[in-house]
């Protein structure tokens, strides 16, 4: 049987208990175990699709097609482990499928209720669609004390009950405060968090304590005698300088460790991290820096774009550059002020968007991206701003615009109504159709076209990526645009869907339809990203 371990969060949300998870079962791997890392979100939404990135931060998409949390995001990222749809539940989730088994009539005239049929639906997701994984590693979303997460704190509870104790572990994330005042850190919060996950019957097995400066020998020793929990397994996690040194911190704190001997194993292999340490020596000391404008909509939460962050640092990495990123709000941009805005760029990116707002400002910084040859990368809606701009200025369609906030007569970009599955299902939409969860979501396959700069650039004909959008560029003007060097460089494989455009004559434009940013991996790079920094670093 699989090992589960629990993670837990208390005192206060963002303390990074996705890294943490996403560090450990890195570390694991290393020790060579085959992991599995899973999200229980207790918010009412039936996913994070519906939610806006600017509150909860992005939408993360596995290759199945389902839109989940970013913490899946920093899973992938850390030990390249595909996440499936199977990895990330809500409480909406549990909820939406025991209202459709209850109108079936599937619980046989039983009051339904929280203990037992929705604790059974989460330990059910618990140990569903495995695959011979030692460890299964499930964070809990929220923080003990919230209402919310009590069905799944009480779940986990019994799941430790009818598994054997020997079956799984508990290690919640708390934060021990510095106070600058008396010069001392606080266990206190720590001490009320345990209590209060002791009260609904956990009993933590790791406290994983967040703090700013070391925590002295005392202070772990008081924070274990108060909280029931051994010494040794009360472990620092200081603050970090990348958070790609947080396997090597763990590492170095015995994290590890303290969890083989709980579950009473031994490493399979000898540890070896060089990974991490050369990946965060490329972070922490890179040969030159590069700057980045990245043009959208913002409210200042970083997360919105985290994906797109992580990747475009990977691409430094492979170029030994840091890489700058200067947000830039589109709709502040305008004729007048976009070259003082946008000269120091040595590279441009329009990420993924919904909707009219901005996107004026958008096609204005595209356009000057294209016509003073910077290195420009559209994503997803930057590649169809990036069509509607040309079709515009190249082509002269001077109301060329998107069906998603424009009423056209023929739409550059237009509502997909009908598209092909990888399965060979079709899928069928209208103006009409439910938001959530309608879009096409998950990774399709493109064919690259000979002779372009994608087709070098990925070095293979067929590549897959994942995607999340409702609109598609219109094929029809393939050919004028094609006459004016405008290339659509990849198609779907029945080769009806644009989705790829690059530039002839330009250092390097390129509009992908798809999330390229949702495969990066610190250790392994996606090439358009490798490719985008080297484009920019022949600016400077
Ligand atoms: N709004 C566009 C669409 O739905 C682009 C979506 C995106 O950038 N992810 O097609």
């Amino acid at each position: 049987m699989a090992q589960f371990i629990f993670v837990t969060g208390g005192v206060v949300s963002s303390l990074g208990k996705g890294l943490a998870s996403a560090s450990l079962a890195s570390l694991l791997q290393h020790h060579g175990y085959k992991v599995r890392i899973r999200k229980l979100d207790p918010y009412l939404n039936v996913d994070p699709g519906t939610m806006s990135p600017y509150q909860h931060g992005e939408v993360y998409v596995t290759d199945d097609g389902a839109e989940t949390d970013l913490d899946l995001g920093h899973y992938e990222r850390f030990t390249g482990v595909t996440s499936k749809r199977t990895d990330n539940i809500t409480s909406g989730k549990v909820y939406q499928k025991i209202i459709a088994k209850e109108r079936k009539g599937e619980y046989l005239g039983a009051t339904v209720q929280v203990i037992p049929h929705v604790t059974n639906e989460i330990k059910e997701f618990v140990s569903k669609d495995l695959d011979d994984e030692d460890f299964i590693i499930c964070e809990i979303g929220g923080t003990i004390g919230d209402i919310e997460s009590l069905p799944f704190i009480e779940a986990i509870r019994q799941f430790h009950n009818d598994n054997g104790h020997e079956n799984s572990l508990f290690m919640h994330v708390t934060l021990v405060p510095y106070i600058a005042s008396s010069g001392e850190l606080k266990t206190k919060p720590t001490q009320h968090s345990v209590k209060e996950l002791r009260s609904l019957g956990i009993q933590p097995n790791i406290l994983l304590c967040r703090a700013d400066r070391e925590i002295p020998e005392d202070e772990r020793r008081k924070i274990g005698l108060f909280c029931n929990v051994k010494g040794d397994c009360v472990i620092p996690a200081i603050n970090a300088n990348s958070i790609y040194e947080v396997p090597i911190n763990f590492l170095n704190e015995g994290l590890d460790k303290r969890i083989l001997e709980y579950f009473r194993l031994e490493p399979k292999k000898e540890i070896d991290l060089k990974m991490w340490s050369q990946v965060s020596k490329r972070i922490l000391e890179p040969e030159g820096s590069i700057e980045i404008g990245i043009v959208g909509k913002y409210t200042g939460l970083a997360d919105a774009y985290k994906s797109l962050n992580e990747a475009l640092s990977h691409g430094g990495i492979f170029n030994n550059v840091k890489v700058k990123l200067n947000w830039i709000e589109s709709e502040e941009l305008n004729g007048s002020n976009i070259e003082n805005k946008l000269n120091n760029c040595h590279g441009i990116l329009v990420p993924g968007g919904f909707g009219e707002r901005g996107a004026e400002g958008k096609i204005a910084a595209i356009k000057y991206a294209r016509e003073n040859k910077i290195p420009y990368f559209g994503i997803c809606f930057g590649m169809q701003l990036a069509v509607i701009e040309m079709a515009r200025n190249i082509l002269g369609i001077k109301d060329a615009n998107s069906s998603e906030f424009a009423d056209c007569k023929e739409s550059i970009v237009g509502l997909m109504t009908e598209w092909s599955n990888v399965d060979n299902t079709t899928e069928k939409r209208t103006k009409e159709s439910d938001l959530g969860g309608t879009m096409r979501l998950g990774a399709y396959e493109a064919k690259l076209k000979k002779n372009s700069k994608v087709r070098k650039i990925y070095d293979t004909e067929l590549i897959s990526e994942r995607h999340r959008h409702r609109y598609e560029v219109n094929n029809n003007y393939a050919k004028d645009f094609e006459i004016n060097g405008v290339h659509f460089s990849g198609y779907s494989p029945d080769g009806l869907l644009p989705e790829i455009v690059e530039l002839r004559d330009h250092p390097w434009f390129i509009g992908v339809q798809f999330h390229p940013e949702l495969k990066s991996k610190p250790f392994d790079p996606h090439p358009l990203f490798k490719s985008f920094i080297t484009a920019a670093k022949n600016k400077t």
